[in-house]
């Protein structure tokens, strides 16, 4: 499944965890390209709104998954996504996307798709890898695996102060909290590839931690191989 030589740091875990944070900064300490999975099924979730698709009929999404396309890009120690050349940035970061998203992800057609692409991204180079399925389907043979939690409403608090520091959303923290709570619940309990603590993970639950210190108890818990390639 993964190229012998190139390295696949995996990370899961449900919104608001501090997924993105932590794993954009173990990617940059160790010089591994950074991807966050979450976009390609948001790009899915904003293509289907966009071509007018029933995002509540998985036959309508799974027919328009073929007509999707998107591009991968090494930019600046991540993957950029594009679609028709161009990074959708804050389009795919909507509370109408945070509506449909899971809906759009619970699509077989959907994870294939894109389990597919991010397995493809080996050719970039080594990698760290956030999501919900990346421990359990897509790398689930990755020797450095996390699963990074924390509370609700240290989620939902850190969703919103991210949120309205892009300048993309003005909901209350409970409105966040609610709509994390119902996509962590769809994640969980759909049939394909469900959000799930996988055997053998490393756990970090991040509700009292500093960014900094779960960034530390990452790169701390990694095997041996991962930190050689780092001092090369
Ligand atoms: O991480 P982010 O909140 O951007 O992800 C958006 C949605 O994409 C999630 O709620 C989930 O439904 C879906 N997703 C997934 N598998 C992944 C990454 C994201 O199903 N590996």
């Amino acid at each position: 499944m993964n190229d012998r030589e190139t390295l696949v740091i995996a990370v899961d875990g449900p919104s608001g965890a501090g997924k993105s944070s932590a794993s954009r900064l173990v990617g940059e300490a160790l010089g591994f390209l950074h991807v966050d999975s979450g976009a390609l099924y948001r790009i899915m979730t904003w293509q289907c709104l966009e071509l007018g698709t029933d995002t509540s009929s998985p036959q309508a999404v799974a027919a328009a998954v073929p007509s999707i396309e998107i591009e991968s890009r090494a930019d600046g120690g991540r993957i950029a996504f594009l679609v028709g050349g161009e990074e959708p940035g804050n389009r795919i970061r909507t509370p109408e996307i945070n509506a449909n998203a899971s809906k759009v992800a619970a699509v077989k057609e959907v994870r294939d798709s894109i389990t597919a692409l991010l397995r493809g991204l080996v050719r970039f180079g080594n990698l760290v890898v956030e999501g919900r399925d990346i421990t359990t389907a897509v790398f689930p043979d990755s020797p450095a695996r996390f699963f990074l939690t924390a509370s609700p409403e240290a989620r939902a608090a850190r969703r919103q102060k991210e949120d309205s520091e892009k300048g993309i959303a003005n909901q209350s923290r409970d409105e966040v909290k609610a709509s994390l709570l119902a996509r962590d619940k769809m994640d969980s309990t759909r049939k394909f590839a469900p959000l799930r603590k996988a055997d053998g993970v490393v756990e970090i639950d991040s509700t009292d931690m500093t960014l900094q210190e779960v960034v530390d108890a990452m790169l701390a818990a990694l095997p041996p191989q991962f930190k050689e390639t780092a001092r090369r």
